[in-house]
């Protein structure tokens, strides 16, 4: 089972977010870094805009400069550090993907042009003023399953 470390950066990233969004979904992009054979170190999380398409449009002009700007501080280091995949919250339903969750996660590891082996979803809400996150792995082969989450709370 692949294993998916929130750093403590990424926790605070994806709370401060919720807490933002409040009953709304929020989510985005993730940077990890891959530090043992199934398992990742989530060091980056960026937060798409919500509601609007200039906030989306802003969120996917940001969400592309850090991309760049993690490429760079990795020295361009795919192989370790890359893209995994989303996160998104459910603030008002269970951790669970939904069928629209899952068609999303395929079409991104499907798409030819990313050359992915797989794509990672987290989902997160909050609970009882905790963060608490379950992830998927989706493959090219329409399969899709189960990840452990280690959310680091503090450093
Ligand atoms: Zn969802």
């Amino acid at each position: 089972m692949l294993k998916i470390r929130l750093s403590p950066e990424v926790y605070r990233t994806i709370e401060n977010a919720c807490l933002r969004a409040r009953e709304r979904e929020t989510g985005g992009m993730l940077f990890a870094e891959h530090v043992a054979e199934e398992e990742f170190l989530v060091l980056e999380a960026t937060v798409a805009g919500t509601g609007s398409v200039a906030g989306f449009l802003r969120a996917l002009g940001d969400g592309l400069t850090r991309l760049e700007r993690f490429f760079r501080r990795t020295r361009h280091d795919y192989r370790r550090y890359n893209y995994i995949g989303e996160w998104h919250s459910h603030p008002s339903f269970a951790l669970q993907p939904s069928w629209r969750d899952d068609e999303t996660m395929h079409d991104i590891v499907s798409d030819p042009s990313t050359g992915a082996l797989f794509a990672v979803s987290v989902i997160v809400k909050i609970e009882n003023d905790a963060l608490t996150a379950k992830a998927w792995a989706y493959f090219p082969n329409g399969e899709r399953s189960d990840c452990e989450v280690v959310v680091e709370a503090h450093a």
